[in-house]
């Protein structure tokens, strides 16, 4: 009998939220924005199907858009690594940096991707546990406390929300010169403190961005990460090594476009947090609690229902939230910020659900 199972790498997938298509759905499940890119994406990509350059090669450097990411972050293009969404940045950097026998380091309620590519790329790692108030504990993190191979974490922190400070942030990269410390800023347009201006202490730093929430572009897959010049290069090496053209000629040309419109992209994060600011006092009057969210949703528990119990009805309403069945946070749910009207039409259902319930 043949064993050739026996030598596959076997892997237990990432779930993402899931993606329905009904005409009267609200979807706030995924931490998608609800306002559309700005209009000159769509011009770039226009602009890219009308030039007869599709049938070549993209350029595997992406140049176009690494300047844009440099110019408006006044970094050096050497700086910059863009990649398939910051999935894409995060799984090359795991491979990249993370080559220690010492586990790795993120916190036990984390954006749940990290477990799975430090299986799939077999490298050891150790969760650590949120304080009570879902807050990462920053001395946990040094190594003289927990020695590690590299640490990982978003902030804010996903799914609960919670911003850690750049002090707290600079206590842990003191602590660790050794490794690479990665910062996972998907949400950090929504208000929190990006970690960029520590790159100059701090050379073991990495800052991973996305266009998907903030810049209103999931669906085209950008994500870029900005590091000293030594640690770029070899992030470089390893995607390189894998897949050289990553990004297609639409997507390069759409997040240069985007990325440089700075304007559009600050008015629609106003407006995400202008209604995220209302939202809560709203949650708030119908039961629930949460800690302070410095992101594009609320991470909230109700005070009499079970989190599963409202996560079905809602569903049913064809009103899409984000439940996740793990221990400590299964009576809690993700609710991403969707319009004003989308988020009245939640709070409208909730309080006639609540009340009956
Ligand atoms: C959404 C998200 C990502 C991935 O976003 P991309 O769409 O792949 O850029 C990475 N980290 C966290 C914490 C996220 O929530």
């Amino acid at each position: 009998m043949s064993n050739w199972e026996k030598n596959v790498r076997k892997v237990v997938p990432y779930v993402p939220g899931e993606q329905p298509h009904e005409a009267d759905m609200i979807k706030l499940n995924t931490n998608e924005n609800p306002y559309p890119p700005s209009p000159k994406a769509a011009e770039a990509i226009r602009r890219v199907a009308e030039e007869d350059t599709l049938r070549l090669y993209p350029d595997p450097t992406a140049a176009e858009l690494v300047q844009a990411i440099a110019d408006v972050y006044h970094v050096s293009t050497k700086q910059v690594f863009v990649g398939v969404g910051s999935d894409d940045v995060l799984a090359m950097a795991f491979m990249t940096y993370f080559n220690s026998d010492k586990p790795i380091l993120f916190p036990d309620i984390t954006y749940s991707f990290y477990d799975v590519w430090a299986e799939e790329f077999r490298i050891p790692y150790e969760q650590i546990p949120l304080d009570e108030n879902f807050c990462i504990v920053p001395e946990q993190y040094f190594a003289e406390n927990h020695p590690n191979g590299g640490i990982v974490f978003p902030n804010p922190n996903a799914p609960t929300g919670v911003e850690l400070s750049l002090s707290a942030i600079e206590s842990i990269l003191q602590n660790n010169p050794d490794v690479v410390v990665i910062v996972d800023e998907a949400y950090v347009d929504f208000g929190a403190a990006t970690a960029q201006p520590l790159l100059e202490k701090y050379e073991n730093l990495l800052v991973v961005q996305t266009t998907s929430k903030s810049r209103s572009l999931a669906g085209m897959r950008i994500g870029y990460a900005i590091g000293n010049e030594k640690m770029i290069s070899y992030l470089n090496d390893v995607k390189y090594s894998f897949n050289s053209y990553t990004m297609n000629q639409t997507t390069i040309a759409a997040g240069a476009a985007a990325i440089r419109d700075v304007e559009y992209f600050r008015k629609t994060v106003k407006k995400v947090i202008e209604t995220r600011e209302w939202s809560k006092e709203e949650l708030k009057k119908l039961g629930f609690s949460f800690e302070d969210s410095k992101s594009n949703f609320i991470f909230a528990t109700h005070k009499s229902v079970p989190a599963g119990k409202i996560f079905q009805a809602l569903r049913e309403r064809h009103i899409y939230v984000r439940y996740f069945e793990k221990p400590r946070i299964d009576n809690y749910l993700r609710i991403t910020i969707g319009t004003r009207e989308e988020m009245q039409t939640l709070f409208d259902f909730l309080k006639d659900y609540l009340k009956e319930g």
